[in-house]
């Protein structure tokens, strides 16, 4: 029992950015029952454990990407059928930011299949973002790369969270993405952090992946200058006419081995139970709460692939007792309960609660 509490590796109340291969390799290593233990002390340890961060995500330009991702339907590269839309209509957006917004939902999330977002269509994002901001919901998009200049634009119209995944390890990357690099996705990661944003950055798992790439990849995002405050962890979802399609299906334990791994190495980040919870089962996501992860998305899409009915999440949520966060509910102190890395780094954090849209100034 001594050993399990003082694993030397996993100080529930330290933030490391210091993580080794052999380190990260022997936590996946851990009996199950010590690892999910060490995950929910490290989870307790920064968060209320009932509770669960809610975001949705619209897609609001679909298809016809250049970028080749073997796993996404996307990929201009594959035929999935998949219909392609431009850029939606800024109206449009709101409209389902408010309907997202009365669903309970506190953050929302954009997305479009860019390589990177085109100058043209610059004004009616940041449109996009001051209009669901001052919704008081929390922003959050993701549109590819970023260059400087775009990640500042962005950061001013009051984008808070900025997504970009780094998907899996260095060594494997290759294999699932030749039109970009590694170094590319790192460097769109620190101009969102230079321009003050918050990262939400993750990645998937059942691409065909090696554990060491699974702990390649958590080695990256933990051992950035500051961990994401977001870490989505996603299982595949299998798309027919993607390159990806018959690759073998995950195992559950493995996938929620990867929750458990990112929390102890990330304890004050928020992870995401993300794309694939439709196909698991109920005890499968109440093993991956019980593991840390701490927020989803709400919806019955997510961007192109099916997700679960909001009714079922909710009888979900009522069989374990998890309550959905609602930050516009909450006190100062609570807040920082729900998400502590505001409180470590204000100056870098845009507060929605704060915004002129609630009658009082920004921070
Ligand atoms: S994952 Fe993103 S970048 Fe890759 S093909 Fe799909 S939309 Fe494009």
């Amino acid at each position: 029992m001594t050993d399990v509490l003082n694993y030397k590796g996993a100080n529930p109340s330290v933030l490391r950015h210091d993580w080794t291969a052999d380190e990260v390799e022997a936590l996946f290593q851990m009996p199950f029952n010590d690892l999910i233990f060490q995950a929910q002390l490290a989870h307790r340890n920064h968060f209320d454990p009932n509770q669960v961060q809610v975001s949705t995500l619209l897609s609001i330009k679909t298809g016809a990407c250049p970028e080749d991702c073997k796993y996404c339907p996307q990929s201009g590269h594959y035929n999935t059928g998949l219909d392609k839309e431009k850029l939606m209509e800024v109206r449009k957006v709101l409209e389902e930011a408010r309907h997202a917004k009365a669903s309970g939902a506190t953050r929302f999330c954009m997305g479009a299949a860019w390589k990177n977002p085109p100058a043209k269509d610059m004004p009616y994002i940041l449109e996009m973002v001051q209009g669901v901001k001052e919704m008081g919901l929390e922003t959050c998009m993701t549109l590819g790369m970023l260059d400087e200049d775009q990640a500042g634009q962005l950061a001013e119209a009051g984008l808070d969270y900025y997504n970009h995944n780094l998907d899996t390890s260095p060594e494997f990357y290759g294999s699932i993405i030749t039109t970009r690099t590694y170094s590319d996705r790192l460097n769109t990661l620190a101009h969102v952090r230079d321009a003050g944003m918050n990262i939400c950055s993750g990645g998937i798992v059942g691409l065909g992946e090696t554990e060491r790439d699974r702990a390649g990849m958590l080695i990256q995002l933990a051992n950035l200058p500051k961990h994401p405050e977001s870490v989505p962890i996603n299982m595949l979802v299998r798309v027919e006419g993607t390159p990806l399609e018959d690759v073998d299906a995950v195992d559950g334990i493995d996938f929620v081995r990867t929750i458990a791994v990112a929390k102890i190495m990330m304890p004050a980040s928020c992870v995401r139970l993300s794309a694939g919870r439709e196909n698991m089962s109920d005890e499968l996501q109440a093993l991956a709460f019980l593991a840390g992860a701490n927020s989803i998305f709400l919806g019955e899409k997510l961007l192109t692939t099916a997700n679960p009915k909001e009714s079922s999440d909710r009888q979900l949520f009522n069989k374990l007792g998890i309550n959905m966060e609602d930050t516009s509910e909450l006190d100062e102190q609570a807040l920082a309960k729900v998400c502590p890395l505001r409180e470590q780094d204000n100056e870098q954090y845009f507060d929605a609660m704060k915004s002129d849209a609630m009658g009082q100034k920004a921070s």
